[in-house]
């Protein structure tokens, strides 16, 4: 149960005064919560942070009231001028003008085409009122026009006067979510501190309560910023939250029996003998690894992390037929249906040889084929079931699932993770978790903490490097006319279409836009494929591109995941600058397979920020995966959110702030400190970080909790 001191904090927006259902659904957009559950409550709106604040500290008398100076001062309504009306007219292009007067002076308050009647109930003659604007000069007169804010003596008795500024959505207005915030403030608790005394001290941080309001009410403009003591206080409570929980996990995994799987090696034998290629240095190396994961009597949970290319897919088999060779039946998951046929096609010759039986089953399988395929699961009679999230459905179950395959797990959720393995009966499914963004140090700890880690740091033999170059969209010609010449070589292109985060159809309609543009430079074999396809409809153009049959493929960042056509060797990525470094590098890794020397071509609009010209320099430079990931957090943890839509890192509420792996390193420390001391959580600082979990909704640990 959460503890009842945080429950205020979970319940739903729509109880807040103002907030009907036309609002909650705005703000369920506007709230940024990992995950798919969507239902907006409180705690998701007070981890919605400023981007700015609006100094209204200015307070002068209206005589001292100077152009252009935004100011907030009291005064008395004195007149009312408006426009007069013919008929049922209620809005004229003649100005409104309310007059106003202090003991200092008289100024106006201009509206155009607003409703007089509204204008005069909020300012009756004769009462007090508070006004925040900006004065302009008119015709040698002060006037302001549209103030900011008309409040009463009460509503400016609540309102900041270093008032935050909410990056908003279409349709709702700051003052709105300005409303929903005050009432938000008395909600935050004070809670026990969970964070080390001297540790705070040391950083100069103020306890939770004192930082979480410090960021919704600023008292200085510097509170709201990424590297202020308040936001790396909560930056520091996400990460121990999240590390802790982790480590419980993973303590309690480890304590847990799993299957020992000692296959005999006859299908492994037949495998190896029938690759055309000899196993590179670290596939040899992450499979010893993991066989004897699988040897042992604890439950395997590892990740396999390799760029691409560099050879997951044959590992995924090898151990897969290690467990097969024993009898068990293995799942292996991909994020997409491509890549699930893709999985079943490149694997199908070689399970062949070595017997075994293949099954595929994604979201296509319908009626009488999925009907069929679930029976021959059940009778064991498939081996091995390639697959999508349509695993997961309760009807499909296995005769003896003993070993989970997840690919590219950073698009499969931790409930999945657990379907998944509850179909595996009491002993649970050995599971690896294969990766082809090179995640860094720090965030293994964060995002990984559970897993052992196997690495593939080879390329495999052949490999070779791609030319990378950085041109501005002014050139484009320049690079269509380069892009004839390889074409009539027998060259084959990707040309990735720029990722809009806020709106896939703007993102459609720039694909067929370049696609259209495209087929008027080159001919008819132009190929488009995007994510508002059908999936059969992508697969015939996936397929007509991967035969050779069309020089150009058009594509949505759909392709960014594993897709193998190794003639292709040109990448053209527009709007560059638009993407993450991850998404970036796993772009170009789609060219540099085959024979052709490759080339990619980092296509950006001027003018570039800093950090996008920091990427697309990294870019330039390097080839080296775990490199890409490590300045990809350095520039990230500068505050820098694009591109996260698919980057997977979409975990931190918080946390993205500057100096972030020193923190996520600190804490580390830390979880090793409070496991030591105090294994159970039962001190009042065990306690309070109990609380902690909770408030962070670290769902694993506080199932554990239950059980527990
Ligand atoms: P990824 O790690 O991106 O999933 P794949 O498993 O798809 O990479 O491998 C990419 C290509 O490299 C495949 O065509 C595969 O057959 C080939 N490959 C895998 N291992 C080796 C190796 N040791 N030597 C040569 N080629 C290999
Ligand atoms: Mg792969």
């Amino acid at each position: 149960m959460r503890p009842s001191i945080l429950q205020p904090l979970f319940s739903d927006v729509d109880t807040l005064k103002g907030i009907g259902p036309r609002l909650r659904t705005l703000l369920t957009k506007l709230i940024d919560r990992p995950g798919e559950v969507k239902d907006p409550r409180k705690i998701d709106l007070l981890w919605h942070f400023p981007s700015g604040v609006v100094d209204r500290r200015n307070r002068p008398k209206i005589n001292d009231l100077k152009p252009g100076e935004l100011a907030t001062f009291d005064a008395t309504v004195l007149a009312h001028k408006g426009p007069k009306f013919k008929g049922k007219a209620r809005f004229s292009n003649a100005p409104y003008r309310v007059k106003l007067e202090d003991s200092t002076g008289e100024i106006d308050l201009v509206f155009f085409r607003i409703d007089p009647r509204y204008i005069e109930r909020q300012m009756p003659i004769g009462e007090i009122r508070y006004i925040s604007g900006r004065p302009e000069l008119y015709a040698d007169k002060l006037q302001i026009p549209h103030p900011d804010h008309i409040l009463t003596k009460e509503e400016f008795d609540n309102f900041p006067p270093l008032e935050p500024v909410y990056p908003l959505t279409q349709g709702l207005t700051s003052k709105t979510l300005q409303k929903a915030m005050s009432q938000l403030m008395p909600l935050i608790p004070a809670l026990d501190e969970w964070q080390n005394a001297e540790w705070l001290k040391k950083n100069n941080w103020p306890d939770f309560q004192t930082a979480l309001k410090s960021i919704h009410r600023p008292n200085e403009i510097e509170d709201i910023s990424a590297s202020s003591p308040a936001r790396q206080r909560l930056a520091y409570d996400e990460l121990l939250a999240k590390q802790l929980s982790l480590a419980l996990v993973r303590r309690e995994l480890r304590a847990k029996k799993g299957r020992s799987i000692k296959g005999t090696g006859a299908m492994r034998e037949k495998i190896i003998n029938a690759l055309p290629f000899s196993l590179t240095g670290s596939q040899s190396m992450a499979l010893s690894e993991i066989y004897a994961d699988l040897e042992s009597e604890n439950r395997m949970l590892r990740l396999l992390q390799g760029d691409v290319g560099s050879g997951k897919t044959i590992v995924a088999l090898l151990t897969a037929a290690a467990a097969i060779e024993n009898g068990h039946q293995v799942a292996l998951m991909a994020p997409t249906e491509v890549l699930a046929r893709q999985h079943l096609e490149s694997l199908e010759e070689l399970a062949g040889k070595a017997g075994i039986r293949l099954g595929l089953l994604t979201g296509r399988e319908k009626g009488k084929v999925r009907k069929q395929i679930l029976l021959a699961l059940k009778e064991g009679l498939i081996d091995c079931l390639i697959g999508t999230h349509a695993l997961f459905q309760s009807d499909v179950l296995f005769k003896e699932l003993a070993f989970a395959i997840i690919d590219e797990q950073h698009r499969f959720g931790v409930e999945q993770r657990l379907a998944l393995q509850a179909k595996a009966g009491p002993l649970g499914a050995e599971l690896l978790v294969m990766t082809a963004t090179p995640i860094p140090r720090t965030l293994l700890m964060t995002n990984y903490g559970d897993m052992d880690v196997s690495k593939l740091t080879e390329k495999p033999a052949g490999r070779k490097p791609v030319t990378s170059r950085v041109i501005p969209i002014e050139r484009l010609e320049e690079v269509m006319s380069g892009l004839k010449r390889a074409i009539q070589e027998g060259a084959q292109a990707y040309w990735v279409c720029p990722l809009v985060e806020t709106s896939e159809k703007i993102e459609l309609a720039a694909a067929e836009e370049r696609h259209a543009h495209l087929k008027q430079l080159f001919g008819d074999k132009i190929g488009l494929v995007h994510g508002q396809m059908k999936g059969e409809d992508k697969d015939k153009v996936m397929a007509q591109f991967a035969s050779g049959h069309l020089p150009i493929l058009v594509a949505t960042t759909v392709i960014e995941v594993g897709v193998n056509v190794p003639n292709a060797s040109i990448m053209v990525i527009e709007h560059s600058e638009r993407f993450g470094l991850s998404q970036l590098h796993q772009l170009r890794g789609r060219v540099g397979r085959g024979e052709r020397q490759s080339s990619c071509i980092f296509l950006y609009s001027s003018p570039l920020g800093a950090t996008a010209k920091a990427r697309l320099e990294t870019m330039r430079s390097t080839e080296d995966g775990f490199v890409i990931a490590e300045e990809d957090l350095k520039l990230r943890g500068g505050g820098e959110m694009l591109g996260r839509r698919q980057s997977g890192e979409r975990d931190f509420r918080v946390a993205n702030v500057p100096g972030m792996q020193e923190l996520i390193t600190a804490a580390n420390d830390d979880v090793k400190l409070i496991l030591h001391s105090d294994p159970d959580l039962t001190s009042d600082r065990g306690r309070a970080l109990r609380k902690l979990i909770y408030l962070f909704e670290c769902d694993e640990a506080i199932k554990l909790f239950r059980a527990g």
